[in-house]
């Protein structure tokens, strides 16, 4: 007989604020959850059943973790995927496939299977950089500017640097390790939008695409996320063809977030793949029928997937450390934003903040775009997460 789903355990690789949404979500189910986290006080661990204290490439931690739980999943793409390719052969079930995760986590493989499958990706090179002059060589048959990357390991725009002209190639070899990992030169997008997608897939090939979602980062980090994304019908499709179809080579499982570029003439670039939750995704819990987690805990445990129409258009915006912070976190302004009707806070209980660190999102429907675009600057100028240390420059 098959497990009910109440009666499943689930095990998340990270206890951040993506494992805590899935296990609020995975809760009204009924689900057991266990987490590993090397923090204690992880965002998940007040309401998680079990957390296992470890590190995300601690083989025996990760083991651990596996033996405890019917399915293993993961919050975020840098942990030891070695060990997962092992335990998927052990019989553990492991979603997303421990060889997807291995393609998506460097970024030059990712990007190599993208276009050898036909995906549109900026112009790329991947280069084994042994001296600041292997990579000026390379650099000579591309236009400035132009972007180096780290294949592995990066977030946030950490392991990008972009080099604006010959002077800054010596700076951005010394700022990315001088070769010890390996790099990837990328042509700058002089892009018009950064757009993405949420889409999950089932274990039956089924899928399910939510609606193609705006984003706005500053300093690389994602600020505001608006929903839908205002671009033509035609961007649509075409967005939505790509994250179908990549999801499909991929043979994900799972919730996976594609994020893309349009350009100026209409194209659609595949930037880079979450094979995970995404923060720009977190406006489906409000804004969607079915939450990305709620979609995710059902394409990982083989059931049915849900419905992803969306409930209200409206704007995400991130809860960063304000600058001038750090020490024991605080959340002010909240009461405030409440006032504002179809304006909900999360906050994820960080400890501590720092200027720019995710402490929770804010999410603002509206009856219309305009009304929440309104509604969002409102509450942007009342919610803030301080610190109780003051930061002197
Ligand atoms: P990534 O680490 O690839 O996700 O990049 C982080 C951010 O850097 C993206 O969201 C873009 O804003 C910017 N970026 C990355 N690659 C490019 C590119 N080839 N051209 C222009 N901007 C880029």
């Amino acid at each position: 007989m098959e497990t009910e789903v109440n009666q499943m355990k689930v095990g998340i690789i990270g206890g951040g604020q993506l494992g805590k949404m899935m296990v609020l979500e995975g809760k009204k189910f009924g689900i057991y959850f266990v987490v590993l986290d090397p923090n204690l006080d992880c965002p998940a661990a007040s309401i998680v059943d079990e957390l296992v204290v470890g590190d995300f490439y601690d083989p025996l931690k990760i083991k651990e973790l596996a033996e405890k739980c019917h399915v293993v999943t993961y919050e975020f793409e840098h942990i030891n995927a070695e060990i997962l390719i092992q335990l998927k052969t052990d019989g553990h079930k492991i979603y997303p496939s421990p060889e997807t995760l291995k393609k998506i986590q460097d970024k030059a493989i990712q990007k190599e299977f993208l276009r050898k499958h036909g995906i549109a990706v900026a112009n790329f090179t991947k280069v084994k950089a042994d001296s600041v002059e292997d990579l000026s060589e390379v650099i000579e048959s591309y236009e400035y500017p132009l972007l180096l990357k780290s294949c592995r390991g990066g977030y946030d725009g950490k392991g990008n640097y972009l080099i604006k002209s010959r002077d800054d190639i010596d700076t951005a070899y010394t700022t990315l390790g001088k070769g010890v990992w390996d790099l990837m030169i990328e042509e700058f997008v002089p892009f018009t939008k950064e757009i993405s997608v949420v889409v999950a897939r089932g274990h039956r090939g089924e899928m399910k695409v939510y609606p193609l979602c705006e984003n706005i980062h500053e300093d690389n980090i994602l600020r505001t996320t608006i929903f839908p994304a205002r671009v033509d019908s035609s961007i649509e499709e075409k967005a939505q063809r790509l994250a179908l179809k990549t999801m499909e080579v991929l043979e994900g499982i799972g919730v996976f977030c594609i994020e893309m570029f349009v350009t100026r003439d209409g194209e659609v670039l595949v930037n880079e793949i979450a094979p995970r939750t995404h923060n720009s995704g977190h406006y489906t819990i409000e804004g969607c029928t079915v939450s990305q987690f709620a979609q995710h805990i059902r394409a990982i445990l083989e059931l049915p997937l849900g419905d992803v129409k969306l409930v209200n258009p409206g704007v995400m915006i991130n809860l960063l450390g304000e600058a001038g912070y750090k020490g024991k976190a605080k959340l002010v302004g909240g009461r405030e934003a409440l006032e504002l009707p179809q304006v909900f806070i999360h906050y994820y209980g960080k400890t501590n903040t720092a200027p720019q660190r995710k402490m929770g999102h804010i999410t603002v429907l509206g009856d219309c775009l305009e009304e929440a675009l309104v509604k969002a600057e409102g509450a942007k100028k009342v919610v803030k997460v301080i610190g109780e240390e003051v930061i002197y420059e």
